[in-house]
């Protein structure tokens, strides 16, 4: 009815891939790169498996199945970089970590961070009530401003909402509460942003201390906090994180790169009983396991992606009407990454509705999914160009805070990330992350 050839073509219109064709050919060049890879990686798992089972005296049937893999792919981790994720979080307790990333941010971008007090709260509540300016009792406020070098300005609030309790969201994520625009008058309406985690509560005896993953996943949310911090728009529409969906993820995907730089952890580690930073030897390990299995994550990945463009650029409606989707879900899984579900057990391939309850394909991510892969492209060619060499370079990062965050999505992605990159972007540094060479 509205002239598009499939879902798809009216979905990607304004996004920054514009077309699906540009997409369908992303993801089927990462399909071909990756594949030797998934098979590598995935041999070894099942030898893994095979002695394994041996191990308990079981015959081997030779078959790797889908929920095999999260369970060898733990098990390769413990065995063969005897890594302990518990000692490591002993070096990440919370609240040093939460500082030293505003640290960070500070170096970086020319922010600082200033924790409310209830006095503080007292005064800037506009009932007069401290407690009326947070939703509990639990959530940490801090203003922030520009340093001197950006010009001494208010930039907006932060909250940090980071236990978990009855009733609460359970997962991680960031939140705009407030975005920021121009007013009539040309006086600004400053953003304010939540981070609702759920991290452990500390005890008396002993500080919540944070796995590895998690000082990543906060760093990550943290960082669409400063996107929406950093946001100068005219407009609240485009402010802050409200970007198109395939680079919504960029700039906080471009961030973990901090948590896999040796300098960084080092800063960002506080042993809670000694203080002391973590080892060399512990952060190599670590660093070594960044891409273990990453052909097989990302192989999976792109099934998601692919299925999501499968059903939604049908050639037909009657196609699309005759579609069993349950039958495409399973065998797009099993040709692209390999891993094999109860059909090889001669159940065919019409089980589980694994699709019925992947969400991205209809709460908004639709024909989108594919933009968690194209962002990790801009954001691993971001990281390389301007960060890699120096993570904390003050000058880049002020450059990067005013030529990509502080514009949101008020002017097309693709142009503001030419502007940031001084050139196309290009898929060379996400194909050498992955080990693989570029085209
Ligand atoms: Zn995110």
């Amino acid at each position: 009815m509205l002239g598009y050839a499939n879902h798809a073509a009216f979905r990607i219109e304004d996004k920054m891939a514009k077309v699906p064709e540009t997409v369908n050919s992303f993801l089927s060049d990462l399909r071909t790169k990756l594949a030797p890879g998934g098979v590598k990686e995935q041999a070894h798992l099942l030898e893994l498996k095979k002695k394994d089972e041996e191990s308990r005296g079981l015959t081997p049937d030779g078959n790797f199945y889908l929920w095999d893999n999260r369970f060898y792919d733990r098990m390769m981790v413990e065995q063969e970089y005897s890594i302990d994720e518990t000692k490591i979080s002993e070096y990440f307790p919370l609240q040093s970590t939460v500082q030293g990333m505003l640290e960070i941010f500070e170096k970086l971008f020319g922010l600082v961070f200033v924790k409310l007090d209830q006095e503080e709260r007292q005064r800037i509540s506009p009932t007069g009530k401290a407690e009326d300016i947070a939703w509990h009792e639990d959530v940490i406020i801090f203003s922030v401003w520009d340093d001197a070098s950006e010009g001494d300005g208010f930039v907006g609030y932060l909250y940090l909402d980071l236990h978990p309790r009855q009733g609460k969201y359970g997962h991680a994520a960031n939140f705009n509460l407030q975005p920021g625009y121009l007013q009539k008058d040309g006086s600004r309406r400053f953003p304010a942003t939540a981070l609702v985690c759920n991290f452990s509560k500390p005890t008396e005896k002993k500080p919540s201390l944070l796995k590895h993953d998690e000082v990543v996943t906060l760093f990550h949310e943290l960082g669409h906090g400063i996107h929406d911090l950093a946001g100068r728009c005219r407009y609240s529409r485009f402010h802050g994180t409200s970007t198109v969906r395939d680079f919504v993820e960029a700039p906080s995907q471009m961030l973990e790169n901090w948590c896999w730089t040796s300098s960084q952890l080092k800063s960002l580690s506080n042993h809670y009983e000694t203080g002391e930073k973590i080892p060399d030897e512990l952060i190599e390990k670590l660093i070594s396991t960044k891409h273990v299995n990453d052909a097989l994550f990302n192989l999976r990945q792109l099934h998601f992606g692919i299925f999501d463009m499968t059903v939604h650029s049908p050639n037909s409606h009657e196609e699309l009407e005759k579609l069993d989707a349950s039958k495409l879900y399973n065998e797009l899984r099993a040709e692209i990454c390999g891993l094999k579900g109860p059909e090889a057990l001669g159940q065919g391939s019409t089980w589980g509705n694994g699709q019925a309850t992947f969400g991205h394909l209809i709460g908004g991510y639709d024909a989108g999914y594919y933009g968690y892969l194209s962002s990790e492209v801009y954001s691993a060619d971001m990281f390389h160009s301007s960060f890699k060499k120096d993570p904390m370079n003050g000058k880049e990062g002020r450059r990067y805070r005013h030529t990509v965050l502080e514009r949101g999505g008020s002017q097309d992605e693709m142009e503001t990330l030419k502007q940031f990159l001084g050139r196309a972007p290009s898929s060379d540094a996400f194909y050498a992350e992955l080990g693989l060479a570029a085209a």
